[in-house]
């Protein structure tokens, strides 16, 4: 099954209000598909939603946009406000096992990682699947419908080779499939157990085995062997991080990118131990070791970046890479705060990560709050701002881009501070054309696939918000569970909350979760 590909019956088109009741097992021919959107954020007024959106659809893509309609008659209403689909820009699948087990009390980064090894062993490509495919569920429910999976479980236990070296690379991309979002499959390179204060790379140990290829090559040859079916799915490189990359290899990883044109994404400074055994090994940073290594490119993303000196941050400036952020994350395993402002305009995006919380609005205010809490001054980034980096930033950082020609200049990468909200503080200079086409995806805009999330503004939690700033109200005080309907290239894979192709999400996950722990 690949999204778009709708194989129900039913004509597209029909007219219906948006709170008819739940549909699940109904799919729709993507053809000539209106949606009337009470008000939409397009970014034509950066954070300002418009009224009367009309949305049509076509073959999974968006044909043509307009503000200011009434509804035709044969259009699907929306009411509330309706966004482009959030792109999830770094997960890993297995961590959700872990929700709720690991949070309270005390531990570290590092005690929680042994926790995290202890539910890896215990899958394999069936378990896998079952567990992704209610994990991708549960995310579509949050309105996201494209995930980048930071992949290195490869093997089985204790490195042993599956018949097919990548069969968890299609139990994740199957998953995805499942659940109706797309996936950009981060093949991860990772060769070492750590790097430690001495600056010694430790072999991989107990359940590192599985996530081993030997060295760089033997990592990509079985990446380059790997392809996904189907068109929700599309590969990317990574390097886990400098402390499970030797410095002498990530130049492979890099090219094997370069070559291919790949997104390439890797772990960045989370902790300051990983800067200190970094500065041990080599006497540089690992920002500075992925320079050296043509690691930082516009096709980066550093994930967290949390620690980062002033040469650092000019780096990934310079380079016009993105930085991931993954608030929710980074807050529970007690990294740090970013320095968010300072990056700017660097395009950022946005992770659940290890899914402590499956919430996309929390993640994008959680870059602006933590970031007061960090300066002491409010308004670095606006709704806009936010919004971009939960929507075209992520997508563009999962390799899911155009070729330029239908450009929509306020949606653009590079534009990351915002002038919506109070007295914003602009940093950064002015926005940059995106160098690599602009994002298929993540914008309403003709030409880019048709992925809505819709969100009702009735419900007690958002009631009494101003509809005119409704966006805001959506960003900064919204929850997953106020999302209502959500279509991915077209097809609704979430109508009335309810996921159309995983009906009982909460079941499968239930269960998929307590057979690693049984
Ligand atoms: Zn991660």
């Amino acid at each position: 099954m690949t999204t778009g590909a709708d194989s129900g019956s039913a004509p597209g088109g029909s007219a219906g209000p948006a709170d008819r009741g739940p549909d699940p097992g109904r799919f729709r021919v993507a053809h000539d598909r209106r949606v009337w959107c009470e008000w939409a954020w397009t970014g034509a007024g950066d954070g300002a939603p418009e009224h009367g959106v009309l949305v049509e659809v076509a073959d999974g893509r968006i044909t043509s946009v307009t503000a200011g309609t009434r509804a035709p008659g044969d259009a699907e209403v929306l009411t509330g406000l309706t966004l482009p689909g959030f792109a999830n820009a770094h997960s890993h699948a297995f961590h959700r096992a872990l929700r709720g087990r690991t949070h309270a009390g005390g531990g570290s980064f590092w005690t929680w990682r042994e926790t995290m090894y202890r539910v890896a062993d215990r899958l394999d490509p069936d378990a896998y699947h079952r567990l992704a495919r209610a994990v991708y569920a549960e995310m579509a429910l949050a309105g996201i419908t494209c995930v980048g999976e930071f992949h290195y479980l490869h093997h089985a236990p204790g490195g042993v080779r599956y018949d097919d070296p990548n069969a968890m690379g299609h139990a994740l991309t199957a998953a995805a499939a499942d659940a109706g979002i797309r996936i950009t499959l981060l093949d991860v390179c990772y060769l070492s157990g750590g790097l430690d204060a001495d600056g010694v790379h430790q072999p991989l140990a107990g359940p590192q085995a599985r996530f081993g290829d030997g060295d760089v090559d033997g990592w990509a040859g079985r990446a380059a062997a790997f392809r996904p079916g189907g068109g929700h799915a599309r590969t990317g490189a990574a390097a886990h991080s400098v402390r499970a990359v030797p410095a002498g290899q990530l130049p492979g990883v890099a090219a094997f990118a370069a070559e291919r044109d790949l997104p390439l994404h890797v772990h960045l400074s989370e902790q300051p131990a990983e800067n200190a055994a970094c500065l041990a090994a080599y006497g540089r940073t690992p920002t500075a070791v992925l320079a050296d290594a043509g690691a930082l490119t516009e096709r980066t993303s550093l994930v967290h970046a949390t620690h980062l000196d002033d040469a650092d941050v000019a780096a990934l400036r310079t380079a016009g890479a993105t930085v991931c952020l993954c608030p929710t994350t980074e807050r529970d395993l007690a990294d740090g705060l970013p320095r968010t402002g300072d990056l700017l305009p660097t395009p950022l995006s946005l992770g659940t990560d290890q899914h402590v919380l499956t919430d996309m609005f929390e993640e994008a205010r959680a870059v602006e709050l933590h970031e007061r809490l960090r300066t002491h001054r409010r308004g670095t980034l606006g709704t806009g701002a936010l919004l971009r980096a939960a929507t075209a930033h992520g997508h563009a950082s999962l390799g899911w881009t155009r070729e330029l020609g239908a450009t929509v200049p306020s949606m653009i990468p590079g534009s990351g501070a915002s002038g919506d909200s109070g007295d914003p503080v602009l940093r950064g200079g002015e926005p940059q054309e995106p160098p690599r086409g602009v994002p298929d995806a993540g914008v309403l805009a003709p030409g880019a696939r048709a992925d809505l999330v819709n969100v009702p503004l009735e419900g007690a939690g958002l009631a009494g918000a101003d509809p005119a700033r409704c966006a805001d109200a959506v960003v900064f005080a919204a929850a997953s569970a106020d999302v209502r309907h959500v279509m991915a290239d077209g097809r609704w894979i979430v109508r009335d909350g309810v996921h159309a192709l995983v009906p009982d999400t909460a079941r499968e996950l239930d269960t998929a979760i307590k057979e690693l722990h049984a």
